[in-house]
């Protein structure tokens, strides 16, 4: 749906409280383009109150919001973290990431040079941070 906001050029009726719209007050319009499966299509003009299509806008979020609770995300839960735990977890973050980082020198290497015990080193400490960060709040997702 394309919005803009315009002053009205002839009065008109808010689709949201159904109150005229006067002439030469802001509104805001939408126009929506409607599709039937024949391929036959049309247009739409809504026109609200400037304020009322903040109204429905903020209403139809927190409608939204009620009926499809968010799932708590990894960065919510962090933050209620201990600072104490927040810094160990962000350590083992970062030792991962390093890790991950020789481990990816290693690969870039001819594979005659590649070290086998190295990555089997390496790997092995992916698994211990794995460990470490489960007491810290769990093991990220995207760690899979
Ligand atoms: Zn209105």
């Amino acid at each position: 749906m394309d919005i803009w906001i315009k002053r009205a050029s002839r009065a008109a009726t808010c689709v949201y409280c159904k109150e005229e719209i006067k002439k030469q007050d802001f509104m805001v319009i939408g126009k929506l383009w409607r599709k039937l499966k024949s391929g036959k299509t049309w247009l739409i003009m809504l026109r609200w109150h400037t304020q009322c299509y903040i109204v429905q806008g903020v209403a139809a979020i927190k409608d939204k919001e009620i009926r499809e609770p968010k799932i708590e995300k990894r960065g919510r839960k962090k933050s209620i973290l201990p600072d104490d735990i927040r810094i160990k977890r962000l350590k083992i973050m970062r030792r991962r990431a390093s890790v991950l980082q020789r481990i990816k020198a290693e690969v870039k290497k001819p594979k005659k040079k590649q070290k086998f015990e190295v990555l089997v080193h390496l790997g092995s400490l992916l698994d211990k941070c794995k460990d470490e960060i489960k007491d810290t709040g769990g093991i990220p997702t995207t760690w899979d």
